[in-house]
């Protein structure tokens, strides 16, 4: 029912006080369609879509008008480096071997790319760890040619608002993002 998922979009967008509002369309925007439901979306004025893998950002790349951004939620294989900047799908660092492969090539080709990093703060998903981020935090020469658009993480009981959980992400989350004074949450 793409009318309802509209009408979710902007229903959400209102709750949220001028933040951005972004889009995980991953697994075929979970069996849904995702040329559709991203198609949907944007028009509703949604411009940030999150896939899992970059085959799925280079294929909904196509379907999609060039003021969207494409997100590969579980970052970069070794050797698509090439591939992820030439689309312009922009990866989510999720370690510092993935955060060195995307510097080196950046350093590489002389260019600054853009990427987005994850801190692991209780998912046990995706994320730097805790001893990847303060390393990270206290070498910030790591991210050379690197411009991070925004910091991120992933609540594991987002559904459920009284777990105790959500605040010790959230405080976790906050003490690395200070880190990154300026940079989008
Ligand atoms: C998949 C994913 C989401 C969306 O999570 P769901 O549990 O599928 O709603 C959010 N953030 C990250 C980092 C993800 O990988």
């Amino acid at each position: 029912d793409l009318a309802a998922l509209a009408q979710n979009y902007r229903d959400l967008q209102s709750r949220l006080a001028g933040a951005r509002l972004g889009a995980v369309v991953k697994a075929n925007a979970y069996g849904l369609g995702a040329a559709r439901v991203a198609q949907t979306l944007r028009q509703q004025g949604c411009r940030d879509f999150f896939v899992a893998h970059l085959e799925e950002a280079l294929s909904l790349k196509q379907e999609l008008q060039k003021d969207s951004n494409l997100f590969v939620l579980n970052g970069l294989h070794p050797g698509s480096e090439e591939r992820c900047a030439a689309a312009g799908v922009i990866p989510i660092l999720n370690s510092l071997a993935q955060i060195r492969n995307w510097s080196a090539f950046a350093r590489r080709q002389d260019v600054e790319l853009p990427a987005v990093l994850q801190f692991d703060t209780g998912m046990s998903r995706l994320g730097l760890s805790a001893d990847e981020a303060n390393e990270l935090i206290g070498n910030r020469a790591l991210l050379d040619g690197i411009r991070i658009l925004f910091v991120m993480s992933h609540l594991a009981c987002a559904d459920d608002p009284d777990s105790a959980q959500n605040e010790a992400q959230r405080s976790l989350f906050e003490k690395y993002a200070a880190s990154f004074s300026g940079v989008p949450r």
